[in-house]
């Protein structure tokens, strides 16, 4: 029997989902064999669990062709040091909208309304007959949200906050031209926003200029009423700068899927506030969606393998299209 030598990819932990679709195609080395000193030929790397992936730690390699990412986040990996080694880097962005501006819209709607804190009293011995002064939440609809970063996530984000007759605006760093017909949306700067939104909603990728683009001074200028919501990356808000701002109920509330660190240290104070309601990096977490991401990343990786333009290429400085 002819033994074939698959392609070697260093892989992070990965769940039945990715290994059934990598089977029989890679050899998966982990992500633990790589260590610093030593020179280690592979093909490929696989980045599922948001691992630091940088320059000197691609030293450590010889040989990779592509660095495939489950997810559209790349933060965690130095674009520049790929590209600098000539390396397509692959994410899944497109597959992911939908899931992620429905988490997005449950945890503004579960902020608003109270619905974790009125959870634990229906659930607990205090509760024992209706008080219509209780746990009083914020209206949602024919409120104004502000969506930092209106791209694919945040399109999905828009369309969901039309649906709850809310008055739309939005921030990037220049107004887009191609916006939906029928989709009302107004382009703000910043601080106009944030002066001006009832609920915040971060879209933003997590870059050089976005890192802590919610400091003091943002929350500061945010309605006292105001619910911040972040589903994009938790280095975008200063952590103790909204651990303030919450402790001296400077806005109403936040609604986290991300935080910096993530997760948090579990006596930050952060967590004990009251006013915020916190998910585990869900954004994307359901089966459908992770089936596809899956699919996705599992593409671009072959792809990359056998020398092939990417479906999609986070780095697109290579010369190779990005569809
Ligand atoms: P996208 O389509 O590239 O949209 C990003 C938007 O942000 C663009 O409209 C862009 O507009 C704007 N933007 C970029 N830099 C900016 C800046 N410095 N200031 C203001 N606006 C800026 O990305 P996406 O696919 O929607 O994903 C966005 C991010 O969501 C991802 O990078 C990821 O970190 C996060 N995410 C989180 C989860 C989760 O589980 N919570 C899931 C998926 C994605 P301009 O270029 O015009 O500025």
């Amino acid at each position: 029997m002819v033994s074939v030598e698959l392609p070697r990819v260093v892989v992070d932990p990965l769940p039945p989902i990715v290994s059934r679709l990598l089977a029989g195609h890679v050899e998966c080395v982990p992500w633990e064999a790589v260590r610093a000193g030593e020179k280690r030929p592979v093909d490929g790397v696989y980045s599922y669990g948001h691992q630091a992936v940088d320059g000197p730690w691609l030293d450590r390699l010889t040989g990779v062709r592509v660095i495939s990412n489950h997810g559209v986040g790349v933060d965690h990996i130095d674009l520049d040091a790929a590209t600098a080694r000539g390396i397509p880097v692959g994410h899944t962005p497109g597959v992911l909208d939908g899931a992620t501006a429905d988490m997005g819209f449950a945890l503004l709607l579960a902020a608003a309304r109270r619905l974790i804190v009125g959870d634990r009293f229906a659930r607990g011995p205090d509760f024992n007959h209706y008080d219509p002064g209780k746990l009083l939440g914020l209206e949602v609809h024919g409120q104004t949200i502000g969506i930092v970063g209106l791209g694919r996530i945040g399109l999905h984000v828009a369309r969901r906050a039309a649906g709850f007759d809310m008055r739309i605006l939005y921030h990037n760093r220049r107004p887009r031209t191609d916006l939906p017909a029928g989709l009302n949306a107004e382009y703000r700067d910043l601080d106009e926003l944030l002066a001006q939104s009832d609920f915040v909603m971060l879209c933003v990728p997590l870059g050089p200029e976005t890192a802590g683009l919610i400091g003091r001074a943002q929350l500061a200028r945010m309605k006292p009423t105001a619910v911040l919501v972040n589903i994009a990356r938790g280095g975008v808000v200063d952590t103790e700068a909204l651990t303030d701002a919450l402790r001296d109920r400077r806005i109403d509330a936040a609604a986290l899927d991300v935080t910096d660190p993530e997760p948090l240290p579990r006596d930050h104070p952060l967590l004990a506030s009251e006013h915020l309601v916190i998910a585990p990096h869900l954004g994307s977490a359901t089966e459908q969606t992770r089936q596809a991401m899956a699919e996705l990343s599992v593409e671009n990786l072959l792809r990359g393998l056998r020398g092939q333009a990417l479906l999609h290429q986070a780095n697109g400085s290579l010369g190779v299209s990005t569809p």
